[in-house]
């Protein structure tokens, strides 16, 4: 054991412990318990009651009413056993506790007319009935106290001693299907709470006072075997709490890893940059110059992150940020006056976006926002050249990739946006600076690094001197909100800033719920009205079962349906994923000129499509779609002052179909939808990302733990501070270790 250690047992030290050490599991049970996940010691205290059956209350027979449930304690005065007309075994009691008499049945427990012979003594477990005027309780659960047979109180076997009664029975989650009972792993477990013993504390017992937290071990006794119910949630609270701590203690550490690791690019750039609009200066900075050709203020909400984002790029450290914002309150203009920044030092930046179609559109709003923007040409001593933006995704010609790729490693491409094919080992920078991840849910933590290490093996070298094994910065952007919980799990490692402000003369979308025949005629109608009136309209189809192929066919024959049917006369256009890119970027542009009135399309439009002539959207079947998918959707109206809607086609199969759309009939506050989203779906969900190692928030709930959480964030981030290998806290470290994936771990702790 490590020096400075608590005392007590540690996670670990149960981890190592097989369950055949416990009485009674033998190979058969041990292998049903393995399928149930239970290995360990350690894991079948971690196997927490799902419920609890209060049979903690003993009263006297006369005050029982009919109807009611709890123990008594009486004799046996007389046993008889019989068969019922159906043949079945039934063995009758009369019990008298001194206050009154009742009668016990046991349905086929034959046995019982042998443990319960008269002069025995019991407590019987129960709801008194009325059967046939007579007080009873049928199936009671039985302690037995004295054995009149053994003529001694030794009632129960000696493998399973446990009381049934006058007590908090806890409910383990039980599986007929690997043959175990919930009171076969109570039996267990409880032995394993006594046989642990004292457990080891790697919470810091200051932490544990402010935060009002009892010890492990007490929490790991009264959670499995609590003497009254209120025992229970301090229990609850103290173990959630260290799931919380682990996973907290994890992401700050992984966090300050790569900051121990990494030296950054000090980006010229400063937070006032986003103020002064500098009118009339002769020599202005590329961001600012950027900034003043908006042909529109930024929100106070995007300079109080940029300022924020700038302040960042130009320290010492590399920037590790998320930036969450609501659809439309103008995230991309964020992301490219990032980028700008390092391109204005001579570096390069990335936009990587999850699909073809949003880095197309991208690659297009970037080209549009820097257009007249130059930078210094090397090739001519004091001469300026056009920022050079370049589109990579897989649909890229394989001659077009090549000039792409060499122009990345050269440096006469200054900004590349794209998909996956960013990642491709071809890919070279000179010297990335700024990656932006758009839409990260779609990516995974691991594109993060890959993105990253873009810049570490970038080329290097000449005006880029700067950079010597720097990595770049790194701003990641949501779609849509996701809960704060959420996000501190999620995205922990990553500092945040929040667009909370959307820009300014946009009106909230009206969304309908249209189930009606006559609500439905009145979606088609509204389309042909706006259409009439020079806008433009999304039909989004029904997501269907099966492959892209499959789907794509569907809206293929429901743009068809539509061209003949409600919207015959307009001009309709089609776009599917399946589509080559050359037919949707086609599609796209003949859509914003307004030569294609409405648009039938799959979710590929889901993400950040931006024409905002669009003030229409009809959804079809929209009770298949989840919460932040229809948000994001209705994103794609309500991008200009002009009134939009947006129609929810469908029934509402299900509740929670009927709870999503009335969700979003109610409210278009992205972060509020967020909420709703994840009481609906559960955490499962959303942590499914996460799991690497263990799974390890077993009581834990982001929706009822948010304080904890808070909490076990800042004790994280207060242990670590000055000690980012925990050696201050050798048992904190090896339990942190304990459930990271060995990957996770080499990284953490350079093990
Ligand atoms: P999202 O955050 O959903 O990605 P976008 O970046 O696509 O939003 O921006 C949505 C629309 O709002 C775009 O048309 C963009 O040009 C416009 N926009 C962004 N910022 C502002 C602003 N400050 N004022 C007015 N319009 C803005
Ligand atoms: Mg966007």
């Amino acid at each position: 054991m490590n020096a400075g250690q608590p005392p007590g047992r540690t996670l670990r030290q149960l981890a190592g412990i097989p369950v055949t050490v416990l009485r009674g599991v033998a190979a058969k049970k041990a292998a049903a318990l393995a399928e149930l996940g239970i290995e360990t010691v350690f894991d079948l205290l971690t196997t927490y009651p799902y419920r609890y059956i209060d049979r903690s209350r003993r009263v006297d027979l006369a005050a029982l009413d009919v109807g009611d449930q709890a123990v008594v304690l009486a004799t046996v005065i007389e046993t008889r056993a019989r068969r019922t007309r159906q043949g079945r075994s039934l063995v009758e009691l009369v019990v008298d506790d001194g206050t009154a008499r009742m009668k016990v049945a046991f349905f086929n427990q034959p046995w019982r007319a042998h443990q319960l012979v008269a002069g025995s003594e019991a407590l019987f477990f129960g709801k008194l009935d009325d059967y046939r005027g007579r007080r009873q309780m049928a199936n009671p659960v039985v302690d037995v106290v004295v054995d009149a047979r053994a003529g001694d109180a030794t009632a129960a076997t000696p493998s399973d001693r446990r009381r049934r009664t006058m007590r908090i029975v806890p409910v383990y989650p039980a599986s007929a299907k690997v043959g175990l009972s919930s009171w076969e792993i109570g039996t267990w477990v409880e032995e394993a709470v006594q046989r642990a013993g004292v457990l080891a504390d790697p919470v810091p017992e200051e932490w544990r006072q402010r935060l009002d937290l009892c010890d492990r071990t007490r929490a790991m006794h009264d959670i499995h075997l609590p003497e009254t119910l209120g025992e229970r949630d301090p229990a609850r609270r103290r173990l959630a709490f260290d799931e919380l701590f682990r996973l907290q203690l994890a992401l700050v550490l992984g966090r300050r890893a790569l900051e121990a690791d990494a030296r950054a690019i000090r980006h010229r750039v400063s937070p006032l940059d986003v103020t002064s609009k500098a009118p009339g200066a002769t020599e202005s900075s590329l961001v600012q110059r950027f900034l003043r050709n908006l042909p529109f203020e930024l929100t106070g909400a995007q300079r109080r992150a940029l300022a924020a984002i700038f302040a960042e790029l130009a320290g010492p450290l590399p920037m590790h940020r998320l930036l969450q914002g609501d659809v439309g309150s103008g995230k991309t203009v964020v992301a490219v006056a990032a980028i700008l920044a390092a391109v204005q030092g001579g570096h390069q930046g990335a936009l990587m976006a999850p699909t073809e179609v949003l880095a197309e559109q991208h690659h297009a709003a970037v080209r549009a926002l820097a257009e007249g923007l130059t930078v210094p040409d090397p090739a001519r001593l004091g001469g300026e050249r056009p920022i050079e933006v370049a589109l990579l995704t897989n649909r890229t010609t394989a001659a077009a990739r090549a000039l792409v790729h060499r122009d990345l490693d050269a440096g006469a491409v200054d900004v590349v946006v794209g998909t996956h094919a960013l990642l491709t080992d071809a890919v070279r920078f000179r010297s990335l600076g700024v990656a932006v991840i758009d839409e990260q849910h779609r990516f995974g933590v691991e594109q993060r690094a890959a993105l990253r290490d873009k810049g570490r093996t970038s080329a290097v070298a000449g005006n880029a001197g700067d950079r010597a094994g720097a990595d770049p910065d790194l701003l990641v952007m949501t779609a849509t909100p996701i809960p704060r919980t959420a996000a501190m799990v999620l995205f922990g490692d990553l500092d945040m800033v929040v667009l909370d402000e959307l820009p300014p003369g946009r009106l909230p979308v009206t969304t309908v719920w249209a189930r009606a025949p006559d609500e439905v005629a009145a979606a088609w109608q509204r389309v042909r009205d706006e259409v009439a009136a020079g806008r433009r309209a999304y039909v989004v189809c029904p997501l269907v079962e099966g492959s892209d192929r499959v789907q794509a066919k569907a809206v293929t024959i429901e743009h068809e349906r539509l061209s003949a049917g409600v919207l015959s006369g307009l001009r309709l256009g089609l776009l599917h994923g399946q589509m080559p890119s050359a037919a949707k970027e086609q599609v796209m542009t003949e859509f914003r000129r307004g030569e294609v009135e409405v648009l039938v399309a799959t979710t590929v439009i889901e993400v950040g499509v931006d024409v905002p002539q669009a003030t229409v959207m009809v959804v079809e079947d929209a009770e298949r779609f989840g919460i932040a998918q229809l948000h994001q959707l209705r994103g794609r109206v309500g991008r200009s002052s002009r009134q939009s809607w947006c129609y929810l086609l469908g029934s509402g199969a299900t509740p929670d179909a009927a709870a999503r759309l009335e969700a979003m009939v109610r409210t278009s506050d992205g972060f509020e939808l967020a909420e709703v989203d994840l009481e609906l779906r559960g955490e499962g969900t959303i942590l499914g990302a996460r799991q690497k190692g263990r799974s390890d928030l077993k009581l834990a709930s982001l929706r009822r733990d948010a304080d904890l959480l808070a909490a076990a964030r800042q004790v994280a981030e207060a242990v670590s501070e000055d000690d980012p290998l925990l050696s201050a806290h050798p048992g904190l470290q090896d339990e942190v270790r304990l459930f990271l994936a060995p990957e996770e771990e080499a990284f953490l702790f350079k093990s």
